[in-house]
């Protein structure tokens, strides 16, 4: 062989016995088969063999797979983001002339994509009172064909009674969604609750270091993954090995983190609970968050996000100087890493309710939590 040809045909010369605890970061976009006879452009690569790159590499499955064991799931897709995985729901569930429901607590995304794209392809996404419960059944129609939970909800953190939705839906033949991000897939129990997919947004807690962006989507059963598949092909859904492997090491210390913070969490919430300028509290495990009766009786704990909304004696422009007074707490979206952030919305609404530009949320971090409260207490203090 030429120098040429060979650089493009080499035989391996490192040793090939090399054992590691880290999983290989395995790139690719060309799978090589063996013969012309078994070329195939199949998605089911855990069960049929590996065939094109854009359905995973063996660290993106190897994710996927430890996901679905967490999860208790039966199978596990990994997409590029949360908001990429509550898309690929939408359209594996919802065709024209359907019909869904989401919570009005959904992540504003979701809720935006109900409103745009969805709506823009004739499937009617219906907002529902996040505490509706087993009253879910009076919006149930024939053509509903998805119930969205999301439990807590975003921001304003309503815990919702998802077995009591679940078995008004199932009695319809309806498919239940839940965004469990909150819960990082392990506090609350989604299949053992009768959800039929649940979706994490991994950039979340499992990646937990604010430095990478990947969803996953797991499926209850069979039919819920032969749902998905086919759409997941289509949207060709592929993400990074590279986030899948950072995804992977983020796992590894995944119960750590979630025990750290679940502690400051508490503590700070409590502290701000005190408060004399906080009027509510809106962390699941306080009695002054809806649906807290819910939590206690369906979680197993509660993680590091939550909010607070000041006295009405607060003008929403003093709120707005709290937020930039902070100095520890940082000012940003997004939650779950190791940084402890605070972000006010200013024109947050919900039915029959207006938060007057009051309602705070905060993510918390591994910080010292006396540094935390010590900094949240100064910028109060210019408030006073
Ligand atoms: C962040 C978030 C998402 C979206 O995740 P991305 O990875 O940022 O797309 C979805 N649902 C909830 C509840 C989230 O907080």
């Amino acid at each position: 062989m030429d120098w040429r040809t060979k650089l493009l045909n080499p035989s391996p010369k490192a040793r090939q016995d090399y054992r590691s605890l880290a999983t290989p970061v395995y790139r690719g976009s060309t799978v090589l088969f063996h013969e012309q006879s078994v070329v195939t452009d199949d998605w089911q690569q855990a069960e049929h063999g590996y065939s094109y790159g854009l359905y995973g590499t063996p660290t993106t499955l190897e994710l996927a797979a430890r996901i679905a064991e967490l999860e208790g799931a039966s199978e596990t897709f990994i997409v590029p983001g949360g908001q990429a995985a509550i898309a690929l729901i939408y359209f594996s569930y919802c065709q024209a002339g359907s019909h869904a429901l989401v919570p009005h607590s959904a992540y504003g995304p979701n809720k935006a994509m109900a409103e745009g794209i969805m709506r823009g392809l004739n499937i009617e996404v219906e907002a529902y009172d996040p505490l509706i419960g087993a009253g879910i059944y009076g919006l149930i129609r024939e053509n509903t064909s998805l119930i969205w939970c999301e439990s807590p909800g975003s921001v304003t953190m309503e815990v919702q009674d998802v077995p009591a939705i679940v078995q008004a839906a199932h009695a319809h033949g309806v498919a239940v969604a839940l965004d469990n991000t909150y819960a990082a897939g392990v506090m609350f129990d989604a299949f053992a609750h009768g959800v039929d997919i649940s979706m994490q947004a991994l950039t979340k807690y499992v990646g937990g270091h604010s430095d990478l962006l990947l969803g996953s989507v797991s499926a209850r059963d069979k039919q819920a993954y032969d749902k998905l598949g086919p759409i997941y092909q289509q949207l060709g859904l592929a993400v990074s090995p590279d986030d899948c492997s950072l995804a992977l090491r983020g796992l590894q210390t995944l119960a750590v983190r979630l025990e750290v913070l679940e502690r400051n969490t508490l503590e700070i919430a409590n502290w701000l609970a005190d408060h004399p300028l906080v009027a509510q509290v809106l962390h699941p495990a306080l009695p002054t968050c809806p649906g807290h009766a819910v939590w206690a009786r369906d979680f197993s704990g509660s993680t590091s996000v939550f909010s607070f909304i000041f006295k009405e004696t607060i003008a929403a422009d003093r709120v707005v100087e709290f937020i930039n007074q902070l100095q520890i707490f940082k000012i940003g979206m997004s939650w779950g890493g190791v940084n402890s952030l605070a972000v006010v919305y200013p024109d947050l609404q919900r039915p029959h309710h207006d938060y007057g530009g009051r309602i705070v949320r905060l993510n918390i971090g591994l910080e010292k939590v006396e540094d935390l409260t010590g900094d949240l207490a100064q910028a109060m203090a210019t408030l006073s």
